[in-house]
């Protein structure tokens, strides 16, 4: 199992200290997802318009997703 900051997963553009775990990259990311979705502060900002962007297409979702499974890969198990 790994365990990530949402500060973490928002590449330190903003988030805040809560933590996700789990043992696969897709689920955290989608924790974290819903959390940033559902929040409505500046410190969420950057992720939340970048995943309620009409604009914002599958492949930039699949670029997100790789610069994150290339997190996951670096971080140790817990
Ligand atoms: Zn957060």
């Amino acid at each position: 199992m790994k365990k990530f900051t949402c500060k973490e997963i928002m590449n330190n553009e903003g988030g805040c200290d809560m933590e996700f775990s789990g043992d696969e990259a897709m689920d955290v990311a989608s924790q974290c997802g819903k959390h940033v979705a559902s929040s409505t502060d500046d410190a969420h900002k950057p992720m939340r318009e970048m995943m309620l962007n009409p604009n914002h297409t599958q492949e930039d979702r699949e670029k997100w997703f790789m610069w994150f499974q290339g997190e996951w890969d670096k971080k140790k198990e817990i």
